[in-house]
């Protein structure tokens, strides 16, 4: 593995000052291979984006895992920008301008999600809402705990993403 490449005093886009710092960094991922991982902080306006993308071409991809153990907290998701992450009946995370690319773990993903639902949760006015949503948040630690079942899928037309298990399974995704 190589050194992270910083480059630190850049120009913000949002704020224009140069407090951006950008990162740079080579990673080898087993099963998956060689990754560059990139990110831009600024420390004045908290802009931040970061993605992920293999140094190998690689086809549109669709991976399916069903995860039941809290041993599967721990395989390695490689999600870039372009990545839609669907968990039925709890939540879609779809790419776009808001949407970063990481190296995380499943427990890391459905971290992320639930604490966007405990921010649903604390400032819906609609009782039934905050219900439901308390609902998932009890669902989503049963997970955690390898008390219940729960199938991810990720979709990535850039091929950039990944679900690093014997379990996962791989299909064609179609892209129109
Ligand atoms: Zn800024």
């Amino acid at each position: 593995m190589e050194k992270p490449e910083t480059i630190e005093k850049q120009l913000c886009p949002m704020c224009n000052t140069n407090n951006l710092v950008m990162v740079q960094e080579e990673i080898e991922i087993p099963f998956f291979g060689k990754t560059f991982v990139f990110s831009m902080t600024c420390s004045n306006c908290k802009y931040h984006v970061a993605d992920v993308e293999a140094a190998e071409q690689k086809e549109p991809v669709k991976q399916t895992i069903e995860i039941s153990s809290e041993d599967d907290m721990k395989i390695r998701v490689v999600k870039s920008s372009q990545a839609t992450v669907k968990i039925p009946h709890v939540t879609t995370i779809t790419p776009g301008p808001a949407s970063n690319g990481y190296i995380t773990n499943i427990e890391g993903i459905l971290r992320r999600i639930r604490y966007q639902i405990e921010t649903v949760a604390n400032d819906a006015e609609d009782k039934d809402e905050k219900k439901k949503a308390r609902k998932l948040m009890k669902k989503l630690n049963k997970v955690m705990w390898g008390d219940e079942k729960l199938k991810i899928t990720i979709e990535d037309p850039s091929g950039n993403s990944a679900i690093i298990s014997d379990k996962t399974q791989t299909s064609k995704l179609k892209t129109k």
